[in-house]
């Protein structure tokens, strides 16, 4: 597809702005001011109209069909959230407006907003309090390490090392590694989950603390995690819940009472806003009380009055993580959700998760083998290695979901299972579209064994085949479409 660019034609245009009858220049500096006029594009209306449809079609979303990418929660982004965050009244604001403390300040409502779903993740997560600034998951881990690192200097200790177990997202250990720790792997134990031994002689002075997916990225729920924290806290360590894959806890289980010191939450993926290409996130970070003084400037408060205002006042704080009030739209958008759903509606977002990733777990069973074969909670982590001995790889398998309309599972994650294929089908969808991914799964593993060479030869529906993805990401060219 040519580039919008290459499309030009000197003279077309879509629009026709009558001359300033103003008569104002506008006083720019002698450097500032433009030799030549822009070399903008020029074409019709119509033409503009097609190249943007065009590409867009080019696009897999949500909106377009199944989106398993395990860990990255890919549930549907309720249309009435979009609504609200459109409101003029809060996509119209500045995030410069005065708050006015104590008079009439004009985004009362905003901060409001922040203020209650501070309160409704304290319910959620039983944490004491929560930062709304990190703007992302992995910006949550960071702010939460850097909590650790301050609460350890409060308190007049020298601690090095964090505790991360094998199976993690790769954002825990490079957080830890850029918040200045040195970083030391747990490994698993025959049940895929963190080997306690293990932890129990890695556990010494020096750690500064674990961090923990919970339920982890094997999609299990670690029956030890209280144990777990309770280990670390006696050699004085904090305990970091990753709490990316929240969506299989919600209103059954809260990481406060399992004795986690913090937690992050992916408002992006729990709390259904649209993420990946769609997107900003946002990553509210939740502390337990001895934590609360080293939270990130600014915090919103309640008067008495029931006035709203930022608190700057912290003098054990970290500072600041994000500029004014974090991811303000994607917050909003959480929050609107989180009422929509209410407490009954959270709780069956869980159920039917871990419902729906377990029915893909034993369908899919006699066709690939599964990383442990055990209940899972909201997502099953399935094996290709017997596909992989007709020679078809988890990364041909997700190629030829692409063809029959579907969006691959995350494929070589977590990294201790061989060609893994981390299926999270999310509450979101139906019988039937879990049933169509099923027959294509089991359609591919028939094909796996009879034809391999037709699955290694996908995608072949797509504007383009298997790309070089390196090549892909550093010298991305767009006008190959
Ligand atoms: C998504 C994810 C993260 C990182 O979150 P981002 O919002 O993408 O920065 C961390 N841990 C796990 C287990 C995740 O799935």
């Amino acid at each position: 597809m040519k580039l919008i660019f290459e499309k030009s034609v000197a003279g077309r245009r879509a629009n026709r702005i009558p001359a300033s009858d103003v008569g104002i220049k506008a006083n720019i500096e002698g450097n500032l001011l433009r030799a030549k006029p822009a070399e903008l594009p020029e074409l019709s209306e119509l033409d503009v109209v097609r190249h943007f449809t065009a590409l867009s079609k080019k696009n897999f979303g949500i909106d377009d069909g199944f989106y398993p990418l395990g860990s990255c929660t890919m549930k549907y982004n309720p249309k009435m959230t979009e609504t609200i965050a459109g409101y003029p009244g809060f996509a119209s604001l500045h995030p410069s407006l005065p708050q006015l403390p104590g008079g009439a300040g004009l985004v009362q409502g905003a901060l409001a907003v922040l203020y209650e779903t501070d309160l409704l993740l304290r319910e959620i997560c039983g944490m004491a309090a929560f930062s709304m600034q990190p703007m992302a998951g992995a910006h949550g881990e960071l702010t939460g390490v850097l909590m650790m690192a301050a609460y350890h200097k409060h308190k007049g200790k020298v601690k090095d090392t964090i505790l991360i177990p094998d199976t993690a997202h790769g954002t825990n250990p490079a957080t830890a590694a850029i918040a200045g720790y040195k970083v030391e792997t747990i490994p698993s134990d025959a049940n895929g989950r963190m080997a306690i031994d293990a932890l129990e002689k890695a556990l010494t002075d020096n750690v500064a603390g674990l961090m923990l997916t919970c339920p982890n990225t094997l999609g299990l729920f670690n029956h030890q995690v209280k144990d777990i924290c309770r280990m670390v806290a006696d050699v004085d360590g904090l305990t970091y819940c990753d709490g990316a894959n929240l969506n299989a806890l919600l209103g059954r289980c809260r990481p406060g009472d399992l004795g986690f010191d913090i937690v992050h939450v992916n408002l992006h993926k729990t709390f259904a806003t649209p993420h990946g290409g769609g997107g900003p996130g946002a990553g509210p970070v939740g502390v337990s009380e001895k934590l609360i003084p080293f939270l990130p400037v600014s915090i919103v408060r309640r008067r008495l009055n029931g006035r709203y205002y930022l608190d700057y006042n912290r003098p054990h704080s970290i500072g600041y993580v994000a500029p004014f009030y974090g991811s303000f739209a994607v917050i909003l958008k959480a929050y609107a959700y989180m009422l929509m759903l209410g407490g009954d509606g959270l709780l069956r977002v869980s159920e039917n998760a871990v419902l729906n990733a377990n029915y893909i777990r034993h369908k899919l069973k006699p066709y690939y083998q599964p990383a442990v074969d055990a209940l899972c909670k909201h997502e099953c982590i399935l094996s290709a290695v017997q596909q992989a001995k007709h020679g078809v790889r988890a990364l041909d398998i997700a190629k030829a979901l692409i063809d029959r309309g579907f969006h691959p599972p995350t494929v070589y994650f977590p990294l201790t299972v061989p060609e893994a294929m981390m299926i999270e089908p999310t509450e979101t969808e139906s019988k039937e579209t879990l049933d169509a991914f099923i027959d294509a799964m089991i359609e591919i593993a028939g094909l796996a064994v009879s034809e391999p060479e037709r699955i290694k030869a996908c995608p072949a529906k797509t504007p383009v085949g298997r790309l070089d993805e390196t090549l892909a990401a550093r010298k991305p060219d767009l006008a190959l479409l």
